[in-house]
């Protein structure tokens, strides 16, 4: 078994975008600024959007984080889109998801200038992405093409199941691991949870991506020995022995899984590094695209 170590590969992959980035602006091209949006304190959500800027500084880019109340209206939140459209100064625009209930995600994100859509969300973005044109891929989806690449994983005539349809995870992991293209070119099945008898199909997988948001759920008797398993989940347990009396686990059942597999990634360490790469990746190419 392989681990596939997303600090290892983010690491690489940051390094290319921080050098990229210098040499863009070397060339006279514009410093990469994202701009996010943060609505209310979720916590996990706090912490995505941190590690982001975090990120931003790390590879010199710019960053603004705004942070609005969670009783912003709708109309308010989308005004506020439209300013960072408007904003010259401003290449990335990602609102932070969970938003609360009383706003429509899709209403927000049909909003952002899909030339300054780095999360990949907005129709225009993933309609390119379905035809095989050139877009901004979303961000997840993108940084597990990069980790496959990485590793010159051939997917090629791989049988791919993917357990989870989101528009974020699931849907465009199946769209990007179907596409003629390498990775990709593999034959997918999305599961979801209407799915019946799940394990008859991930046990014929060669490579299981799980985006389902339940701990632990692929366990070992859903795993044909030498799969490939890329596990997107990130679930919160309890956790005595841990002093804030909690850690992560991902979608599989890691240590008894683990043993039967080609290449995994764990969890945390594995995709959610990868997402940031994906989010830089599309930040500097949102620049560059305004050209010099
Ligand atoms: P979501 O809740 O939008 O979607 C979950 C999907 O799982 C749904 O499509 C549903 O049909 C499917 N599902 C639910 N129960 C199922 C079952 N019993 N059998 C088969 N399918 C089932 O979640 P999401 O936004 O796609 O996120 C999924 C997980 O990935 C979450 O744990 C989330 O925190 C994590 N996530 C991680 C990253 C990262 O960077 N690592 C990024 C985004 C999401």
């Amino acid at each position: 078994m392989q681990l596939l170590d997303g600090v290892l590969v983010s690491g690489h992959i940051k390094e290319q975008i921080k050098q990229e980035a210098i040499d863009w602006q070397a060339a006279g091209g514009k410093k990469p600024h994202l701009a996010a949006i943060l609505v209310g304190n979720n916590p996990a959500s706090e912490a995505y959007v941190g590690s982001k800027v975090k990120h931003c500084d790390e590879l010199g880019f710019d960053s603004t984080l705004l942070r609005l109340p969670s009783e912003t209206t709708e109309a308010a939140l989308i005004a506020e889109v439209q300013r960072l459209n408007e904003d010259p100064a401003v290449d990335g625009i990602l609102v932070q998801l969970p938003l609360p209930e009383h706003i429509s995600p899709d209403s927000v994100i049909n909003a952002i200038d899909p030339g300054k859509d780095v999360d990949g969300f907005h129709p225009i973005s993933q309609g390119r992405m379905v035809l095989g044109q050139p877009t901004f891929l979303p961000a997840t989806p993108y940084g597990i093409m990069l980790m496959l690449e990485y590793y010159k994983i051939n997917t090629s005539g791989m049988h791919c199941v993917v357990i989870g349809r989101s528009n974020i995870v699931g849907t465009p992991m199946s769209v990007l691991m179907s596409r003629a293209s390498n990775p990709g070119n593999a034959t997918v099945t999305l599961c979801h949870s209407r799915t019946r008898n799940l394990k008859d199909f991930t046990l014929n997988a060669d490579i299981i991506i799980a985006a389902i948001g339940k701990p632990r759920y692929v366990t070992a008797d859903m795993v044909k020995p030498g799969a490939i398993v890329i596990d997107v989940g990130i679930n919160r347990i309890e956790d005595a022995s841990r002093k804030s009396g909690s850690r992560l686990v991902g979608d599989v059942d890691f240590d008894n899984v683990a043993p039967l597999c080609s290449y995994i990634t764990p969890v945390p360490k594995g995709v959610g590094l990868m997402t940031i790469c994906g989010l830089m990746k599309n930040t500097l190419q949102a620049a560059k695209q305004k050209g010099i």
